[in-house]
């Protein structure tokens, strides 16, 4: 879109039970309410109509202003931006929201505010846009990237947002976590290193003698401060991270790395026996699908180029996001990761 602050602007989503289609200068999110099949299929017709002409967003909002008057109570509640001669028009209705942020401010649109359509036209450069139906849940799919066509979705994230969540908190915190590993790859490389063998790691230990993250300011086990005392870090064998539950009930102890796949015999690192062999007779699991290591503090989920993907629910939250292929995401207590049709659990005895 023209008045939007970069060239190419990225949508990410949240998995859901709505509709969302972009098409070029044209975003719509709805939802499907039972019985409104047929209208929302209109909809969706009409916007992908509009993303033809000329004025995008000002064809899209006449014809919804249109039908929406004819059938306002059964109309589903949506939210719809798209490029007009002059800026970006946007629009919500019912039980939906849309945040604009611009360069110069911030503008908010709720949909219970009119009986029929809340609308604007924003002329000043826009830096994103965040939209949502039904209930407010916060969270996106950070692997999501919509660039044309129609899924389902509860919200959207369109341009260059001001990220605040927990992993960006972290990356910007004032204090960096000391990295105790050697051959630090985080982020930066991710394939995991092949002899990395390194269970000695840094911590303090509590009063009681629990060896801890010495990032953390209470103990993981007694949860007694940590900060009192000036507590010395030592170098010391790494303690249990926690295990991982499957789905049939079996419970591995996270001590080593664990290769996940159809032949994981096959994986790096296994003539030398430094992993452990996990396998899932599964026809949509690769040979070597996915790799667990505990890896400092942190216990680590990569992906070894799957064919159908690594996803990983997050505790507290009830949609799955992709772990990038050939990439890794650090597990939190509580994380069920799927493979295929497969699916396990960490859990820890430590608090996170
Ligand atoms: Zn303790």
């Amino acid at each position: 879109m023209k008045n939007l602050t970069g060239p190419s602007p990225s949508m990410r989503l949240r998995p859901g039970n709505g509709v969302l289609a972009r098409h070029e200068d044209l975003v719509l999110l709805c939802e499907v309410p039972p019985g409104a099949e047929d209208s929302v299929r209109s909809i969706l017709a009409e916007a992908k109509a509009a993303a033809g002409t000329a004025q995008p967003g000002r064809h899209l909002l006449r014809h919804l202003v249109k039908t929406l008057t004819a059938s306002v109570d059964s109309f589903p509640s949506l939210c719809a931006f798209g490029a007009v001669d002059d800026g970006i028009a946007v629009a919500v209705h019912g039980n939906a929201r849309l945040r604009v942020t611009m360069e110069d401010g911030e503008l908010r649109l709720d949909g219970q505010d009119a009986v029929t359509i809340v609308d604007r036209l924003v002329a000043s450069p826009v830096m994103s846009i965040t939209g949502e139906i039904g209930e407010e849940i916060p969270g996106f799919c950070s692997w999501s990237e919509l660039t044309s066509g129609v899924v389902r979705a509860d919200a959207l994230q369109y341009g260059t947002v001001d990220e605040t969540e927990p992993e960006d908190a972290e990356a910007t915190s004032a204090e960096p976590p000391p990295r105790v590993e050697s051959g630090d790859d985080e982020e930066e490389d991710p394939a995991p290193p092949e002899e990395d063998a390194d269970s000695q790691i840094v911590g303090v230990s509590c009063s009681k003698g629990h060896f801890n993250d010495p990032t953390d300011q209470y103990c993981g086990v007694c949860g007694i401060g940590l900060t009192q005392a000036g507590r010395s870090r030592a170098r010391m064998e790494r303690p249990s991270l926690g295990v991982l539950v499957l789905d049939d009930g079996m419970s591995l102890p996270l001590d080593k790395d664990y290769v996940l796949g159809r032949e994981p015999e096959a994986a790096s690192g296994v003539e030398a026996g430094e992993v452990m062999l996990l396998r899932l007779a599964d026809p949509l699991v690769s040979g070597v699908h996915a790799r667990i290591r505990p890896q400092g503090w942190e216990v680590k989920l990569f992906d070894e180029g799957s064919s159908n993907g690594t996803f990983v629910r997050e505790p507290g939250t009830d949609w799955c996001v992709r772990v990038p292929s050939g990439g890794h995401v650090v597990l939190r207590p509580g994380a069920v990761v799927t493979v295929g049709h497969r699916q396990f659990r960490y859990d820890s005895h430590r608090r996170p």
